[in-house]
């Protein structure tokens, strides 16, 4: 249970990429911090994205160069800080006769190279597609392609190893913690949580507090305001289908689509391509966004155009949606509203609030110094910006150290196969060790729950890592869940509840 006498620096509400991002740079400057998450770490978008660090090539035909460029910058320098789950991607853009001429995607993706920060990644190529291999999965009428580079992250380990290194720098972090009303009294927030968990209510104090809410940004800021109708975002839902994997190499396919949208088709766990996204306004709670039968249409369609095999609904093994929460500029179309971040405070030296509007997983540590700034505005300054070059949990390898990294785990675990090493050291990077320690054979590892999912990887979820259902474990720790049968995933829920000493929450 919570220390309800400590009273906190910053209290942040919402445990997704930005609320755990600016955690960790507050926790890292000396604030005390305490975050707040109503249900897992990132459950809300940052679990439901394209899984993309890049520029937002696109965004340029918007005219959003501040964005496509500070993104750009950030490309490396995550990379940098976790190259366990932030790998580089090469994209292949086919030339569509009836669509962008050739000239303006070469001119965009010039731009692309030289607006920000490129000097690990490599630059744009043109492809003849009737002799690279990324050419033999596409119709005959793709004979051009440009290939550019951006990176792919796991979105909703990002967002844990924050947390786990926020709480290492010593901020509180609480999941099935739903902050449900707070009001200002003697300078100070007095926030009332409510504990799904155990079931009670608990009081904290803090002298600033981050709306950090994503999509419920707007719900938060109605609780805390007393008042109903509080409207700064525009809800857009985007959804992704899975599909058993359409091609054999690592390179990703971004596909222009005729109404002006495009549509990426990735690999995706070694056996499967994720397809996505569209974009369509939603109402409603973002807990329950799902695809809609035209949304997977579309993207089947979308998808048909370009490869020689069609994509068909029947072809979908997993769906998800996510809901974009965009700063309302007033754009018609959803496709339009700014990826951009706004930020809005309240309130001065006493009780200060600031809201966080918009923002997307690549910017989301720019994003938490936009906030750090405003932050020590108020409370005074500490330590200033720090997080550029300090390596997320596990992330202390060099870039290309993947391999090495890979073939050091087997060498101190021999009993360790290939596939289940790379699994492991792609989610804990040089952390994987300290996972298994002690393990001598692979009887040592416990229970196997199915895949290469142990007992002993579970146990870590839960003592480092929050993970309370079987969801959290297969969905946001790892992706086992692709792998798991019904019934296996009931042997690993009712494992947990055990281990936690805890129902499994009704919300799974
Ligand atoms: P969230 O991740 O939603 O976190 C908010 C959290 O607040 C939630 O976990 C919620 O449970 C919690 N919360 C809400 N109310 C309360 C309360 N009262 N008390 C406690 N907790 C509460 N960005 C990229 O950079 N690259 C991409 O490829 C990309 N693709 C995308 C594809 C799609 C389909 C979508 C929808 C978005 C994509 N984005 C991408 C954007 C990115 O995912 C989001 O901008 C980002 O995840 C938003 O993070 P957040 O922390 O603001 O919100």
């Amino acid at each position: 249970m919570l220390d309800q006498s400590v009273l906190h620096d910053v209290l942040v509400v919402g445990g997704g990429i930005n609320g755990c991002g600016i955690a960790r740079d507050a926790a890292g400057r000396g604030f005390s911090v305490l975050l707040a998450e109503m249900n897992d770490l990132a459950s809300g978008t940052s679990s439901l994205s394209t899984k993309l660090i890049h520029g937002g090539l696109r965004y340029l035909e918007h005219y959003e160069f501040r964005l496509v460029r500070e993104a750009l910058m950030e490309r490396e320098v995550l990379w940098s800080n976790a190259p366990h789950i932030i790998r580089p991607l090469r994209f292949v853009l086919p030339h569509h006769k009836g669509l962008r001429p050739a000239w303006f995607l070469r001119l965009g993706l010039f731009l692309y190279d030289h607006l920000g920060g490129r000097k690990l990644l490599p630059a744009t190529k043109t492809l003849d597609m009737r002799r690279d291999a990324a050419g033999k999965f596409l119709k005959p009428l793709f004979t051009k392609a440009f290939e550019y580079s951006d990176c792919w992250v796991d979105d909703a380990r990002l967002v844990v190893l924050n947390a786990r290194d926020a709480a290492e720098r010593g901020a509180t972090i609480r999941t099935r913690a739903e902050v449900i009303a707070m009001h200002r009294a003697d300078g100070l927030w007095h926030v009332e949580i409510h504990d799904h968990l155990h079931k009670a209510t608990m009081q904290a104090r803090a002298r600033l507090v981050v709306n950090a809410a994503g999509p419920w940004v707007d719900k938060v800021a109605s609780r805390i305001s007393g008042t109903d109708g509080v409207h700064n975002v525009r809800l857009v839902q985007g959804s992704h289908i899975v599909v058993p994997k359409l091609f054999d190499h690592g390179r990703c396919y971004i596909f222009q689509n005729a109404d002006g949208r495009i549509v990426f088709a990735l690999p995706y766990e070694r056996d499967y391509t994720l397809i996505g996204t569209t974009d369509r306004d939603f109402e409603g709670d973002p807990a329950l966004a799902g695809i809609t039968e035209a949304e997977k249409a579309y993207l089947c369609s979308a998808a048909s155009e370009y490869f020689i095999r069609p994509v068909l609904p029947a072809d979908i093994v997993r769906t998800y949606s996510g809901v974009r929460p965009l700063y309302d500029d007033g754009a018609s179309k959803a496709q339009e509203a700014t990826r951009d971040y706004v930020l809005k405070q309240e309130g001065g030296a006493g009780a200060a609030l600031i809201n966080v509007f918009g923002g997307k997983i690549t910017t989301y540590r720019k994003l938490a110094e936009a906030v750090l700034e405003e932050i020590e505005g108020v409370l005074g300054r500490r330590g200033g910006p720090w997080t550029a070059r300090a390596a997320l949990p596990g992330g202390d390898f060099p870039v290309d150290g993947f391999e090495a990294e890979v073939r050091g785990l087997i060498g101190d675990f021999p009993f360790l196969e290939d596939a289940h090493a790379r699994r492991l050291v792609r989610l804990y990077g040089t952390g994987a060790g300290q996972l298994l320690a002690g393990a001598q054979r692979k009887e040592d590892l416990g229970r196997c729950f199915g895949s290469d999912l142990f007992e002993t990887e579970v146990r870590y979820l839960i003592a480092r890592e929050w993970a309370i259902t079987a969801d959290d474990v297969l969905w946001r720790r790892t992706k086992c869940g692709l792998k798991f049968s019904a019934a296996e995933r009931d042997a690993l829920a009712a494992f947990l509840a055990a281990s936690n000493g805890r129902e499994v929450v009704a919300a799974e």
